[in-house]
């Protein structure tokens, strides 16, 4: 890990830790708030993106394809996940539906307004629709999917939304009624390549039993 990316991120763990031990006020929180950033300035997309690869990392160390994701809210992880449908038995274990549901339950809300998805693999439909259903204001992945990305890989699903204005009239119909705002590409070298390592250490695996 970047060593200053982990000091910042055990400042961060640091600073809330006291927050919540010693808040006395709302406007003691803020002022520690306002501090922390001045400090460390707010966590930037690649760090948060960093921090989904670490639960990616986790993926795979149980054997699960390498895919992370964290929700962010006022700029705090409120949800992790990564992928797991094996070791759940469950086909929705998906690394997005994971960290969707820890940040619905710290919130105790259905809806996520005003939070953000940062997850090293472009969504899948399954995952996409509940990003919508969430009213996640922005998704930021890493590495396109081909196979299922339904951000503009596959399909554009995120492209059906939104609506139109004077100043940016749409090109597309709207058919679907809450806009989230996207973002790919973010780390995308190192979220791919931990996806084709995967993949290349799988394949070498299944060569050795045909042997
Ligand atoms: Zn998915």
């Amino acid at each position: 890990m970047n060593l200053e990316l982990k000091y910042t991120r055990q400042s961060y763990t640091v600073v809330y830790k006291r927050m919540f031990f010693c808040k006395k006020s709302a406007g003691h929180v803020a002022i520690l708030k306002l501090a922390f950033l001045c400090f460390n300035g707010p966590m930037s997309d690649e760090q948060f993106m960093r921090a989904a690869l670490e639960l990616a990392e986790q993926a795979q160390a149980a054997g699960e394809v390498p895919v992370g994701a964290v929700v962010v809210k006022d700029g705090k992880i409120i949800g992790r996940g990564f992928n797991a449908p094996i070791s759940r038995h469950d086909p929705s274990a998906h690394a997005e539906m994971q960290a969707l549901r820890e940040a619905a339950h710290f919130l105790g809300n259905y809806r996520l307004v005003g939070c953000e998805l940062y997850v090293t693999l472009e969504p899948c439909l399954m995952c996409a629709g509940a990003i919508m259903h969430a009213r996640i204001a922005r998704l930021v992945y890493g590495a396109q999917d081909f196979k299922t990305g339904v951000c503009g890989s596959l399909l554009n699903l995120f492209g059906e939304m939104g609506s139109p204005t004077p100043d940016a009239p749409l090109t597309t119909p709207v058919r679907l009624n809450h806009h989230t705002d996207v973002a790919g590409g973010v780390l995308a070298q190192e979220c791919g390549l931990m996806l084709s390592n995967f993949f290349a250490m799988r394949r070498a695996q299944k060569k050795m039993l045909w042997k």
